[in-house]
């Protein structure tokens, strides 16, 4: 009994696999066809200077209404892009649609940043900044205003191609933030290889940074050490007002989470920065 009992877990264990396999196949096929029936969409997410509480910009973050499962988020599926060999056709879809949405921002709040995440694959592309500066000059854009959000792993920091890459973007003006700071295996490695211009510390430090002290002292740290570098620090998941005035006390320019405004549809966005810049 023992035996069959067994083998049958054995059995059940096969089918999950199979299934999570076959279910990645029918996304990965799903997305492919997303991307040409308008079921991707951008999400804006406001960032605040902590100093002021002006507006500094907004991340750009990326949303699936899947016809059939309904909202897919982002962390299932980018992965799931990246096996599949289509995040470069992702990518170019969000930074064409961003860099265009982006124009109609700086009419109404010159300053204004607009982040936009890459995955580490799209490094590997060496003419992602050519491509990236023929938009920004076809729109008119001052490539200072939009910054890349690249997270931290190991293929980067060893490859020549995406430092490459990273130089091009540099010498273009277009600013590179380190995403999710301190989730990386090896974060100081990374730092002390890439040119960068922005730390966004990672929400896992900053959400409960009021009750923790641990917390609270690698977000002082990094802020420092950051600031050594000549980096701007933006601190993401920042769900309350204590949370902002400890990273303001710490030194933290910008924040940025729901205290100040969940991701939200252009329109949205697009109001959301219009009623901020009149009533502050
Ligand atoms: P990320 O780049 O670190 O983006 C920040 C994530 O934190 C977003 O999740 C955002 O909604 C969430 N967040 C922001 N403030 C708060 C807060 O106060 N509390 C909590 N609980 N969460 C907060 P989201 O939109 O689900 O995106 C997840 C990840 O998916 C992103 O993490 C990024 O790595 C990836 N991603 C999103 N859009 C794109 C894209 O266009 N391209 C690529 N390559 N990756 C993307
Ligand atoms: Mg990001
Ligand atoms: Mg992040
Ligand atoms: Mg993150």
């Amino acid at each position: 009994e023992g035996a069959s009992d067994k083998g049958e877990r054995w059995c059940i264990y096969q089918v999950d696999e199979n299934q999570l396999v076959q279910q990645k196949l029918k996304l990965a096929a799903d997305l492919r066809r997303a991307l040409m029936n308008n079921e991707l969409s951008l999400y804006y997410q406001p960032q605040i200077e902590l100093k002021n509480n002006a507006i500094y910009g907004c991340e750009v973050l990326l949303r699936w209404q899947h016809p059939e499962i309904g909202f897919v988020p982002p962390d299932d599926f980018i992965p799931i892009a990246e096996s599949a060999g289509l995040i470069n056709d992702v990518t170019e879809w969000v930074i064409e649609q961003a860099l265009i949405q982006h124009k109609n921002l700086l009419e109404l709040y010159p300053d204004h940043k607009t982040s936009i995440n890459i995955s580490a694959q799209d490094l590997i592309k060496k003419d992602l900044p050519v491509q990236v500066i023929s938009l920004l000059t076809e729109l008119n854009i001052d490539p200072t205003t939009i910054i890349i959000e690249l997270t931290e792993s190991a293929s980067i920091s060893d490859s020549l191609a995406a430092n490459q890459v990273l130089d091009d973007f540099k010498k273009m003006g277009v600013k590179i933030a380190i995403d999710d700071y301190g989730t990386g295996y090896s974060s100081l490695a990374y730092l002390s290889q890439l040119r960068f211009n922005e730390i966004k510390i990672d929400k896992q430090f900053v959400m409960e940074l009021e009750h923790s002290k641990r917390d609270q002292t690698i977000c002082k740290t990094t802020i420092e050490m950051a600031k050594s570098l000549g980096a701007l620090v933006v601190a993401e998941g920042v769900e309350n007002e204590n949370v902002a005035k400890i990273l303001r006390q710490y030194g933290c320019e910008i924040a940025q989470g729901y205290h100040f405004g969940k991701p939200m549809p252009f329109s949205d966005y697009y109001q959301w920065l219009q009623r901020y810049q009149a009533t502050g």
